[in-house]
């Protein structure tokens, strides 16, 4: 057997390397599930995650994308509220002008 250079030693390669979240973290999008040693497994950096920490990461980008859109929602609301206030402050000064020029 020695010398079959065809041989990989797999089991030193898929040897579970388990990361907590503060520790390194990928962020490649090809993560697959193997269901033989119930772990993830990203495709480009063959990083090991562990499900729950891959999916309390998904949930606080959800949280933080949905408060950011809130975030979003209410500049935007205020943004158009003073746009209005502007138009009218338009509209008055326009109409002062107006009467301006007729007296
Ligand atoms: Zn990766």
């Amino acid at each position: 057997m020695s010398g079959d250079k065809k041989i990989i030693p797999l089991r030193a390669k898929l040897k579970p390397q388990y990361r907590t979240s503060k520790q390194l973290h990928c962020t490649h999008p090809d993560i697959v599930v193997n269901a033989e040693r119930r772990l993830l497994q990203c495709q480009r950096c063959d990083l090991w995650i562990e499900p729950f920490e891959y999916l309390l990461g998904w949930a606080r980008r959800e949280w933080a994308a949905e408060y950011w859109l809130n975030e979003l929602d209410e500049k935007l609301r205020k943004k158009a509220k003073q746009l209005k206030a502007l138009k009218r402050e338009e509209r008055n000064i326009k109409a002062r002008i107006r009467r301006a020029k007729g007296a």
